[in-house]
């Protein structure tokens, strides 16, 4: 059983047990401040995790003062109207993904915008709206920490999904991991896997990766058009831009294609 601890100075970290996708089993939820106490990523659906969560939640020493979905994903924000009802605080997100809720009934609404800051007594952090795995995705940057809460911007040990079909856009998670490198963190605490300790190097390697994955589908694209003499189908370009990948993941892989061609169209850079 993970138990809640503290991962930063005034920085609580408490992982529960969520529908995510594998390897990952669980989504961190983080309690924010001392004097005031804000809660990140009301995730999980399972009511006995709840009930704990609740109890950790109500055992902090500060005034709760709000709960914050990072975005709409369900192993994110299923419990975001429970638990701002349970604990009669408001819920604090982006406009972006407080329209893809449902389960608010009752609840205050505090809409989050770029910028923004939060002050938790002594504690304060900037609301960065950072779309591209969700549109309404935000992280909280806080500057005197040099922290950042990264949702699923990144993730330890697990991958992140960029879904076309939900919101997803890769340009604009690509141009947002720019961002956060541009922050200088010395710590990164993502919503799946163990604080990360070496943000340049990890927010290099994504976009790295992410820039030479782009590379393989245009290159792929490419040469079975010209083969077939029409745009290939997903399922005929996944095992060429993905012949690094095993097979079994490449069902996984076609939705990160499929994301990656949007982009490429929008660039004009798949016209021959
Ligand atoms: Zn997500």
């Amino acid at each position: 059983m993970l138990r809640p601890r503290e991962v930063v100075p005034g920085v609580s970290m408490f992982p529960v047990r969520t529908p995510t996708l594998p390897p990952a089993t669980h989504t961190n939820t983080y309690a924010l401040g001392r004097e005031e106490v804000l809660l990140v990523e009301p995730a999980t659906p399972y009511e006995d995790e709840r009930r704990e969560w609740l109890a950790w939640a109500r055992g902090r020493e500060g005034r709760v003062v709000g709960v914050l979905a990072t975005h709409h994903h369900v192993d994110h924000a299923s419990a975001a109207g429970a638990f701002a009802r349970a604990l009669a605080v408001p819920l604090l997100a982006h406009p972006s993904t407080v329209e893809r809720l449902t389960d608010l009934d009752g609840v205050t609404v505090r809409a989050l915008s770029d910028g923004e800051k939060l002050v938790l007594g002594h504690a304060s952090y900037r609301v960065l709206h950072t779309p591209g795995h969700a549109p309404g995705h935000v992280c909280l940057w806080n500057a005197a920490q040099k922290t950042l809460i990264a949702g699923d911007m990144v993730a330890n040990g697990s991958t992140i999904l960029i879904p076309p079909d939900d919101g997803g856009d890769m340009a604009d998670y690509i141009a947002q991991l720019e961002r956060l490198l541009d922050l200088g963190a010395t710590t990164l605490l993502p919503a799946h896997g163990e604080p990360i300790d070496d943000p340049h190097a990890v927010l290099t390697y994504y976009v790295k990766h992410r820039r030479m994955r782009e590379e393989k589908v245009r290159a792929a694209f490419v040469r079975l058009f010209a083969e077939f003499g029409r745009a290939p189908e997903l399922h005929e370009l996944v095992p060429l831009a993905y012949d690094d990948t095993p097979a079994h993941l490449h069902l996984i892989a076609a939705a990160a294609a499929e994301a990656h061609l949007v982009k490429l169209r929008r660039e004009g850079r798949l016209d021959p």
